[in-house]
């Protein structure tokens, strides 16, 4: 499997791209402000790049999808509960002007709990992860999970954003679905660097324990 993460943009984004390098395809994730660096790095993978799928919609993890969807011909999928939060995509567009210019991608389909992403010969398995927006999925392929802003390193995303629920359904979403997942499996958030299920199940203070939310 090929795992490339491409950070960039204002809120120092994270863009994954994941490939198959058996049939060389691979899928974008997340393709935020820094569109520029993440199609030069999709030109050096030379993988065919064969949809977008995004962990969320928050403009730091979209502004680019309109701009790869045309330049790479491929579809973009979203959880179906997201779909609010990506309307509401201009309004964010107004409060950070630092954007510019951000389109509204159309949505060619979308990915629910338990569906499979094909990338090649692999098989993504998407996880609904409720709680930093209505619908925020985790995707896991292999030993990998890609997290969004569900799941950062020793921290969890914000709940009081566009489409955010509450602190205990966010994590009620990282207990019963990334826990159960091996210690040893990697974990790639939306932002800052990478972790395991191990170490954010010991430490990160929102999981381990001794944290009450009214
Ligand atoms: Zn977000
Ligand atoms: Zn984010």
């Amino acid at each position: 499997m090929i795992l490339r993460c491409i950070p960039g943009g204002i809120f120092l984004t994270n863009c994954y791209i994941l490939g198959d390098e058996k049939t060389n395809e691979g899928i974008l994730i997340d393709p935020g402000e820094q569109i520029g660096d993440i199609l030069r790095e999709v030109e050096k993978s030379g993988l065919k790049i064969t949809k977008i799928v995004n962990t969320h919609t928050h403009i730091d993890h979209v502004a680019g999808a309109e701009i790869a969807k045309k330049a790479l011909g491929v579809g973009f999928y979203i959880h179906p509960e997201e779909v609010p939060v990506l309307e509401a995509l201009p309004e964010a567009a107004m409060r950070f002007p630092q954007f510019g210019d951000v389109e509204v991608p159309d949505v060619e389909g979308f990915v629910e709990e338990g569906d499979e992403v094909g990338i090649g010969s692999l098989r993504a398995k998407v996880l609904h992860t409720p709680g930093h927006t209505w619908g925020s999925i985790c995707l896991v392929i292999g030993d990998v999970v890609i997290s969004g802003d569900t799941l950062f390193a020793g921290s969890v995303g914000r709940v009081d954003l566009t489409g955010g629920t509450s602190m205990a359904e966010l994590v009620g979403s990282i207990k019963s679905k990334l826990m159960p997942l091996p210690d040893s499996y990697k974990v790639y958030p939306g932002h800052g660097p990478s972790t395991t299920i191990e170490i954010e199940r010991k430490s990160n203070p929102f999981i381990a324990g001794g944290f009450s939310f009214l």
